[in-house]
């Protein structure tokens, strides 16, 4: 079938590609065949294309991309109960072994087998279909869009983060990077109950779209303003509740404990490459709660959920949509990281 394939670093190609058919579209019993819809640009797809890997992770052979999607339930396996044909789906694309150690815990997300979506050597769903596990398919409210269940992905990632923050009614926090991840981690630390979020950047434009996003959240250009200083004027020198760190960047981590207030907790979820500076010193003397999340577990019925109430609205962030057939480009243009962008989204012929 058609597919969106990264060849290799640098050279992605729209072209037909036989061994998905034959290796993973095989239905099995509890599983469901989707007509994809929707399907986001993340960040780890476009690393792949400009740079050939993540960490570990390593493009060797051609790989379809994508891993943020939607689309409709055209087959059913037979055992399969609480999904039926015509059904509009959102999938949660890391599959872990069911009889793992980590998935009997509950913490399927860190199951070190997981098979993710386009994370080598396992295919994304730039394609007309896929086969997906029934347990990992979850089906949408009439209100909640194709277009907006697509973002269900990232979204889970600043649910998971919130969630494991284990925010209060009425902390302050501070997201650290205006990016998609960190726009949908201030989004979720509101609406879990923070009353103010600082969201800072250094791209003027992304600050911009955060602030536009809820009047609780405010945007520190940090290129010309200090956070800790202004939450330290803000906060009479206490800090803030929490940190969200989302831009991965080390510079942001050697400095994550500098707004947080005695007490307060830090939650890791920017990827970083490298080691990087962590100050203990300033961890210790707040007695600094530190999380870290790799992914997300258990929040994608919340994250829909969410989404068709209204306590989040995602819209905003998507701010352009490409054909399929305009897949390559989409990718030139998601690479050139344009400041007004937030999410970019390529719909599926249907
Ligand atoms: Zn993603």
């Amino acid at each position: 079938m058609k597919s969106l394939v990264l060849e290799k670093k640098d050279e992605l190609s729209l072209r037909d590609f036989a061994a998905i058919d034959r290796v993973e579209e095989t239905l099995g019993p509890r599983d469901v065949r989707i007509k994809l819809h929707t399907v986001g640009i993340c960040g780890s797809d476009v690393h792949y294309y400009t740079h050939g890997r993540i960490g570990p992770f390593v493009v060797k052979e051609p790989m379809i991309l994508g891993h943020e999607a939607s689309g409709v339930v055209i087959e059913t396996g037979s055992e399969v109960q609480t999904l039926k044909v015509g059904d509009r789906v959102c999938m949660e694309p890391g599959i872990p072994d069911p009889n793992s150690k980590a998935t009997k815990l509950g913490m399927y997300n860190i199951d070190p087998a997981v098979r993710f979506w386009a994370t080598p050597p396992v295919h994304g769903i730039l394609r007309p279909t896929c086969v997906h596990p029934e347990a990992f398919t979850f089906k949408l409210p009439e209100n909640v869009s194709f277009a907006e269940a697509a973002m269900v992905e990232p979204l889970a990632v600043g649910i998971h983060a919130a969630t494991k923050a284990r925010i209060k009614a009425g902390d302050t926090a501070v997201v650290l990077g205006a990016g998609p991840i960190g726009l949908v981690t201030a989004l979720s630390a509101l609406a879990g109950g923070c009353a103010t979020v600082y969201v800072t950047d250094l791209v003027e434009k992304k600050l911009e779209i955060a602030a536009s996003l809820n009047p609780a959240i405010r945007p520190v250009n940090v290129a010309s303003e200090d956070i800790t200083q202004v939450v330290k004027r803000d906060t009479d020198g206490w800090g803030v509740d929490l940190v969200f760190e989302a831009t991965g960047s080390p510079h942001a981590a050697r400095t994550v404990f500098e707004p947080l207030c005695p007490g307060g907790c830090v939650v890791m979820i920017g990827g970083q490459s490298d080691p990087v500076q962590y100050d203990a010193g300033a961890a210790m003397v707040r007695e600094a709660r530190v999380e870290n999340i790799f992914r997300y577990a258990h929040v994608f019925p919340r994250c829909v959920g969410m989404l068709s109430s209204g306590a989040i609205d995602v819209k905003p962030l998507i701010t352009r949509t490409f054909e399929f057939s305009d897949s390559v480009h989409a990718f030139e243009v998601a690479a050139s990281a344009p400041p007004a962008d937030v999410k970019m989204q390529i719909e599926l012929p249907q």
